[in-house]
Parts: structure tokens; sequence; C-alpha cells
């Protein structure tokens, strides 16, 4: 994940605020649960995560995708103090069966 190059198009921000809504939302619920008990526990209530999950996709799927990167882009230009690519090995196929 982290080594995934950030875009900051409006498309993936929204995508990737998924996962920490889906989190806040399971923990509301929990909390109802813990203060209304019976009325409004997590049996009742769990079809709201899929709401938000429904939400979220729509609302990312309508947003432009303007500026968009690609996680597969490499970096433009390999930065001073990098790890320069290992030599080739006189015999590629020795020690690499693992
Ligand atoms: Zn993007």
């Amino acid at each position: 994940m982290s080594d995934r190059i950030r875009c900051t198009c409006r498309r993936c921000t929204i995508r990737g605020l998924m996962g920490p809504a889906i989190i806040i939302t399971v923990g509301v619920l929990f909390l109802f649960d813990q203060m209304r008990g019976a009325y409004l526990s997590f049996g009742n209530t769990y079809p709201v995560i899929l709401i938000v999950i429904g939400a979220i996709s729509l609302a990312a799927a309508a947003a432009p995708s303007d500026g968009h990167v690609s996680g597969q882009v490499p970096p433009a230009g390999a930065a001073p103090g990098t790890v320069p690519p290992a030599p080739q090995s006189q015999f590629p196929a020795q020690g690499q069966g693992q």
C-alpha cells in the first residue's frame, strides 16, 4: 500500500476514504448497540455499512479523475542516493532457486 504512488485526483481521494469511513461507521454502530440495546442493536443497524460503502463507491465513480496518476508509473528520474540496480551476475540462474 505505502509503496504505491499516491494519486491526488478526486476519485482516488474519495476511494481512499472508504476504509476510514467503514471503520468509523462500525464504531458508531457498536456505540449505538451499547447505548440503546435492543432497538439499535448491531443486528438491526448493520445495513448502514453497506449503505456507506455504496455511497462512497457512487461518489468515487461520479468524481472526475482529472490528473489521475497510475500506480505503475515509475518515479521521474532516480533520485541521488538511491540504490543502483544490482550488477548482472555472470551466471544469472545460479543462487536464485528458492
Ligand atoms: Zn487518481
